[in-house]
């Protein structure tokens, strides 16, 4: 298998925090060129069986993934891509829907503090964009921000109110690590950290983290991702061959307009790599 297949797998559905119905991302893919696709939405599976569905008749080869928030450390998110898991298996999507049961109060919080600085109805108004009940997300309310009037676009309105330390932030405990890295496993998935270029955290604790995934069963890290500058990518290869972890690639595409990244158009892996995909094909 050669390494400059055109694999994207990391990207959203309208099932979490995307703008496209799975059937039509898995369209836009196949459009693009992709020859290798995981829809991999936060936290819930329910949006692979027509995605799969969808894939089977175009013919692209197709695989199930979910991306798993984790609380790590103090008080630090990360988030675990699991490919080729089993949907079926039922600790994994038990587990999911408890995890995704938090949300919900979750976004009552943001939006209570969001209407101390002047933000009002953000509750109803994130529901608004959200197509899927148990899954209400940043996202949902960064949408609704910008359609209020208050910025000019989504990255706007994290930089401002939801990011970390800003005022609609909210601390909230996920799963663990361990626990995350278990259900992957069990499912018969590979598990993969996502973006690590974009965690706020030191070069010590990354290391850190990198260690205790690989001594709880993880096997990839994403390198090249559409989070990542091109220095980001480079210093995440250098971790892949140091730590032995596969390499994956993954736009994390949300919507048109939304993602600076389109499905499929991430440059290769750098050379040298062992990428994820042979351990899924
Ligand atoms: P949540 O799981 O509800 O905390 O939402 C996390 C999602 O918010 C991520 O998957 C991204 O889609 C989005 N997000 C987080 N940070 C940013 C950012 N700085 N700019 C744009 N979107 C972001
Ligand atoms: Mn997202
Ligand atoms: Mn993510
Ligand atoms: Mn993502």
């Amino acid at each position: 298998m050669t390494a400059v297949l055109n694999a994207d797998l990391h990207c959203h559905s309208s099932i979490s925090d995307g703008l496209l119905a799975p059937a039509e991302l898995v369209c836009r893919a196949h459009v693009n060129g992709v020859e290798l696709l995981a829809l991999t939405d936060h936290d819930e599976l329910d949006g692979l069986a027509e995605a799969r569905a969808t894939a089977d008749a175009l013919g692209l080869r197709f695989v199930d993934g979910v991306e798993i928030s984790v609380s790590w450390g103090n008080d630090q998110t990360l988030h675990i891509v699991g490919l080729g898991v089993d949907p079926s298996y039922a600790v994994l999507d038990v587990g999911l829907a408890e995890l995704r049961s938090g949300r919900d109060a979750r976004a009552m919080r943001m939006a209570a503090e969001l209407d101390k600085v002047g933000i009002h109805g953000a509750y109803e108004g994130a529901l608004r964009y959200v197509s899927n009940p148990a899954l209400v997300g940043r996202s949902h309310f960064a949408r609704y921000i910008v359609e209020s009037g208050y910025a000019k676009d989504v990255k706007s309105v994290f930089d401002h109110w939801l990011a970390k330390d800003k005022p609609g932030y909210v601390s909230h405990h996920w799963t663990t690590l361990e626990t995350a890295l278990r259900w992957i496993r069990e499912a018969g998935g590979v598990a993969v950290i996502a973006h690590p270029g974009r965690y706020r955290i030191t070069k010590g604790e990354l290391r850190r983290l990198l260690g205790e995934f690989r001594d709880l069963g993880g096997e990839g890290i994403e390198v090249q991702s559409g989070s990542h500058s091109e220095e980001e990518t480079l210093t995440m290869a250098r971790y892949a061959r140091e730590f032995g972890f596969l390499a994956s690639r993954g736009s994390d595409f949300h919507g048109p307009g939304e993602s600076r990244i389109d499905l499929g158009k991430l440059p290769a892996l750098p050379e040298g790599l062992r990428p994820v995909w042979e351990a899924l094909l």
